[in-house]
């Protein structure tokens, strides 16, 4: 039977992350993924900020692939904010690339990766966990100190091991489009219940050109019709007419920070764990900020022999500690945001719609804290605090 000191389960960039920071420290590390080829199939729009550069040290060269300087927001009434235009917020990359950059890093600080490899039992036994792996017609046994579940949203770690379930699953759908012809430094979002109930749409460029970009919605559970009904509705948009779908892509966005991610030999990081924003569903920061953590705490866990549960709660203790309070206010600001008709909708962003409220909207706006733009934009706005009882009252029904 094959042993290591870490199996990690999911080669998606957390499960590589966490893998590579480990095997640089010179433990035994694989990672399994059930996938012949890292980074495919891709669920994602790939907005991203230079921060998930600087944490996984990946060089932005052939991955980054636009940079983003503002937003246009279109309100169901069909009016239009936008907001930003001066510096760069975000960056488009390529995930498949982004994916590879991060399995190659793996492999290079010595973890081995194990593509076509998909775990279908684990079991904790004295001193360390078995695991089940089908490559495939075989069956194998793997044997771990610890095992960590990068396994993404509908994890079966997470299940196996009996850790909470996410709060809220969305439901996403995306393509790849050619032929636009969009302003490539603004994204656009679409709110509204005819468009994404219970979250938004986009439009992202993913060219300097504006000719090709990527295009989704997700829905929350609040939704009437199926993904596709809304997906054909945002096609129609004006801005869409005349492009051509290139390739498609969905998936599942876990919301609502989980109240447990460790136990005896097990931890559970990235979407896994629903470490993702709930207000843009954005996962690649959180996931890493998380995963380093993760691997922190394995690798003390390690020098010291210890697998217990009330060891690697540290884990917990650190992730909450560095992104707890803002994913958990995300889930509130997402609460108030999903209670609004489109009628509140519509006067909230007009609300915004004036010079003073942007510029406080571009000097404090951040897409992997926007917490921080609340105090500020209430400072300056206080009639916006107007509609927040109303909000909250509607959600305590
Ligand atoms: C429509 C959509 C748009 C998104 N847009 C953005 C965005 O713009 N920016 C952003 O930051 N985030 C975005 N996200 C979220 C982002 O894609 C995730 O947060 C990110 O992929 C999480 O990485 P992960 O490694 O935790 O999980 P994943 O990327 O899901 O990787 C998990 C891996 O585990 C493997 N696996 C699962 N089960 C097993 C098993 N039993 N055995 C072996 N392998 C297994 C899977 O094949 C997969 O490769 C988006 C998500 C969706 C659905």
């Amino acid at each position: 039977m094959d042993e290591y000191d870490i199996a990690v389960v999911g080669g998606g960039p957390i499960g590589c992350f966490v893998a590579e920071q480990l095997a640089s420290k010179g433990r035994h590390v694989a990672v399994f993924e059930e996938h012949s080829t890292i980074g495919e199939p891709v669920h994602c729009a790939g907005l991203v900020t230079q921060r998930v550069f600087d944490i996984s040290k990946c060089s932005p060269t052939r991955i980054v692939q636009n940079k983003i300087y503002g937003a246009v927001i279109h309100s169901p009434s069909g009016s239009t904010l936008t907001i930003g235009g001066e510096k760069v917020h975000g960056l488009v990359i390529s995930r498949q690339r982004f994916d590879e950059t991060l399995s190659q890093n793996a492999q290079t600080a010595g973890a081995e990766l194990l593509t076509g490899y998909k775990i279908v039992s684990a079991k904790k036994q004295e001193n360390h966990i078995t695991l089940t792996i089908k490559q495939n017609e075989q069956t194998l046994p793997v044997r771990c100190n610890i095992l960590i579940g990068a396994d993404g949203p509908h994890s079966s770690i997470r299940k196996i091991f009996g850790f909470p379930h996410p709060i809220e699953m969305l439901q996403g759908i995306g393509a790849e489009l050619s032929d636009t012809a969009l302003d490539p430094r603004f994204v656009h979002i679409f709110v509204g219940h005819n468009i994404a109930p219970g979250f938004f749409a986009w439009v992202i460029p993913t060219n300097m050109q504006g000719t090709t970009a990527r295009i989704g919605l997700c829905i929350g559970k609040q939704s009437n019709h199926p993904l596709q009904h809304y997906f054909t509705a945002l096609l129609q948009q004006p801005l869409l007419q005349g492009t051509t779908v290139m390739k498609r892509f969905g998936g599942a966005i876990p919301l609502g920070p989980l109240k447990k991610t460790a136990d005896d030999h097990v931890m559970i990081v990235g979407d896994a764990a629903a470490q993702v924003k709930p207000t843009s569903g954005g996962g690649i920061y959180p996931g890493l900020l998380c995963a380093t953590q993760c691997a922190i705490v394995a690798e003390e866990a390690l020098q010291k022999q210890q697998f217990d549960g009330e060891f690697l709660k540290h884990y917990h203790r650190k992730w909450t500690k560095e992104i707890g309070r803002e994913l958990s206010l995300g889930m509130r600001f997402r609460k108030i945001f999903t209670s609004l008709t489109d009628e509140q909708l519509v006067k909230y962003l007009e609300k915004l719609n004036n010079k003073k409220t942007i510029d406080v909207i571009n000097t404090h706006g951040d897409i992997d804290y926007p917490s921080r733009l609340a105090l500020p934009l209430i400072k300056t706005s206080p009639s916006l605090l107007s509609l927040a009882p109303a909000m909250l009252k509607r959600t305590k029904q």
